[in-house]
């Protein structure tokens, strides 16, 4: 990533029968007020954690009025491992996982605590995928950086879980789905990366103008839409067979791959809103993505 072109751009980048009925009517308010929602984060620049912008208040609202979780379990495009990793250690350390930037960048930490027992009951959930419990990592700023406008006192626990580089699109959608039962334990999982997201084809001189797109970004960024909208996952998971501009949008996986892990997690009655929904610099997509009771 050429991060000093980025630089360059920062201006801009800017869910007996009496006491069955009560038990039943426990677990249905219990379902409804408790289940957190679903988001996925087109993060983009890492200045977007330190710019003003649109999108900064397009994360902001994403949580608005939800209940403070009680975790974020984050999975970041900028962690990619051999085999699934998590992290499960008491104070994760603000990774600054970039360079070319200014210093004040560099100068932010987001002290978010770990859960480390959330971590091993995590590990638990996945089985009988091997993950590994990690206590090097930390906070990456695929997660930092979005995280910090959830939540700007760093006062929810933040996890991240690693993208496996063995792994195929499909089987990141079915590991996810072994996640199910933390959104009803208040744990807000956040996919953070970008759907559209080829740096290479970046046009740096039109980082000002608002929301250009080239044809295939925008045609590849609808198509992801329109099967969201209609709950066809299958045809995301299977995007390498897809059309041409999806090709172009998704040069590599892994800032597309977090999107999955929050599809595979929807439930019947949810439906996915998008917000943050404009294009950067021609080849890349901020659109985001909130699943929720519809
Ligand atoms: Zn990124």
């Amino acid at each position: 990533m050429d991060f000093l072109k980025w630089l360059a751009a920062l201006p801009f980048i800017a869910n007996g029968v009496k006491l069955n009925a009560l038990q039943n009517e426990v677990a249905h308010n219990w379902e409804n007020s408790d289940k957190m929602p679903l988001l996925f984060l087109g993060h983009g620049s890492p200045m977007n954690a330190i710019e003003e912008n649109e999108f900064a208040f397009g994360f902001r609202q994403s949580v608005a009025g939800l209940e403070k979780p009680k975790a974020i379990l984050c999975i970041s495009a900028h962690w990619e491992t051999k085999g699934t990793r998590i992290t499960a250690m008491n104070e994760p350390k603000t990774i600054h996982d970039f360079g070319g930037f200014p210093p004040e960048l560099f100068a932010v930490q987001y002290p978010a605590k770990g859960n480390p027992e959330l971590a091993k009951s995590i590990q638990t959930d996945l089985s009988p995928t091997a993950v590994g419990l990690d206590y090097d990592w930390g906070l990456d700023h695929g997660s930092w950086s979005v995280i910090k406008h959830l939540y700007p006192k760093a006062d929810v626990p933040v996890l991240q879980m690693s993208l496996d580089y063995t792994l195929s699109p499909a089987q990141h959608y079915q590991l996810a789905k072994q996640l199910a039962q933390l959104r009803r334990k208040g744990v807000l999982i956040v996919g953070s990366g970008n759907i559209v997201h080829n740096l290479g084809a970046v046009a740096w001189d039109k980082m000002k103008v608002d929301n250009y797109a080239y044809d295939w970004a925008t045609e590849a960024n609808e198509l992801v839409k329109n099967w969201i909208r209609k709950k066809e996952h299958q045809p995301l998971c299977d995007y390498r067979q897809q059309a041409k501009s999806l090709q172009y949008a998704i040069p590599t996986p892994e800032h597309y791959l977090p999107l999955l892990y929050v599809l595979a997690l929807q439930e019947e009655n949810e439906q996915a809103n998008f917000f943050n929904d404009k294009a950067v610099g021609g080849s890349l997509t901020m659109t985001s993505v909130k699943i929720e009771k519809a």
